[in-house]
């Protein structure tokens, strides 16, 4: 089978291996869709500061073996199964920081995401993290619970609600994804980039303002849109430093910025913390999700509250791999996503 794995020196390689080799409590999965997510880039460029480098962790495919401890799954079952899972008993999990439990990047899909056919440990499988699709939610919407379910937890921790007014620092995916749960929730958003298109796609998604960046001061234009008041949660959907900085400068008195996207290694924040302090700003970060936010984002795709296929711009096969981290960093489409 084909798969898309990191070699030791953090290059990618499309290799033949041998299918993974089902233990009990283990799945199999035959993958239909995956989607291709920043981290995913970011890993590849040896700038990704969080866990150690598995590609492709937005899957969803058929389950094609099954083992004795695994029976409430049969062949055939059409799944979403989440790559990482807490084990909710630890000091972290019950504090409700369960992505930052020590097991939750303990196992992985095997040997990646990016693969014809990959295994879920049995670890996931007990801890609730692999997800039965109803019918009409297509393998390629599935592919957008993991990505929609660490937007959920990242709202959530910014405490956002229908009567905020939201900054999202870049349109991509995520930048995206959040809009339109910002949309759900009634929350008016205000969203910067410096790729037009992108910018005109959140437009058309229903952004209240789209700024350009290279069009003058974020900052500036915001609080000229918000009586000079500034935004009530400014989400920084980028791994660009600046963004922080900008996102700094947006928020009122009293607002959260939110830390969404992988900073790169080694950013530095260069900010006068005494205005941080004078004017009581929180800043906050969200990594990951738990099986609370996949179901939710699994109920959401399935009630038409969010349409992440909206957002599919490109596909490309496992061969093609290449071609698609290629037009990912260059920003040419919005999502791509990867088939077999
Ligand atoms: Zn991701
Ligand atoms: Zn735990």
């Amino acid at each position: 089978m084909k798969t898309v794995l990191m070699n030791d020196v953090d290059e990618i390689e499309i290799k033949e291996m041998m299918m993974p080799k089902v233990k009990n409590g283990d799945i199999l999965v035959e993958m239909k869709a995956c989607g291709l997510c920043g981290t995913d880039l970011e890993k590849m460029h040896g700038q990704y500061t969080a866990a150690k480098p598995v590609l492709g962790h937005e899957a969803a495919g058929i389950v094609v073996e099954t083992s004795e401890k695994a029976k409430q799954f049969a062949i055939g079952d059409r799944v979403f199964p989440h790559h990482h899972t807490p084990c909710n008993n630890c000091k972290f999990c019950k504090k409700g920081n369960e992505t930052m439990c020590t097991q939750y990047r303990s196992s992985n899909l095997d040997p990646s995401g990016f693969s014809e056919y990959f295994r879920v440990p049995a670890w996931n499988i007990k801890q609730g993290g692999v997800l039965k699709l109803p019918k009409q939610v297509s393998f390629e919407e599935a592919s957008f619970i993991e990505p929609i379910a660490c937007c959920i937890r990242g709202l959530s921790r910014s405490k956002v609600s229908a009567d905020d007014t939201v900054l999202i620092i870049g349109a991509g995916p995520v930048g995206l994804i959040h809009l339109q749960l910002l949309n759900d929730i009634g929350s008016s958003t205000l969203i910067s980039d410096i790729n037009k298109k992108r910018l005109n796609i959140a437009k058309i998604q229903g952004a209240k303002k789209i700024y350009d960046i290279a069009d003058g001061d974020i900052p500036t234009r915001v609080r000229v849109d918000t009586d000079g008041l500034g935004v009530d949660v400014a989400l920084i959907a980028t791994g660009n430093p600046k963004g922080i900085i900008q996102a700094l400068k947006s928020v009122r008195k009293g607002g959260t910025i939110c830390l969404f996207g992988v900073p790169v290694i080694g950013s530095i924040l260069n900010y006068d913390f005494s205005d941080i302090f004078n004017s009581e700003i929180s800043i906050i970060s969200s990594y990951g999700a738990t099986e609370t936010e996949t179901k939710k984002a699994l109920e959401l795709i399935e009630t038409h509250k969010v349409d992440p296929a909206s957002l599919i711009t490109d596909r490309f096969t496992i061969d093609k791999f290449e071609e698609a981290v290629s037009k990912a960093t260059k920003g040419g489409g919005m999502k791509i996503i990867i088939t077999p």
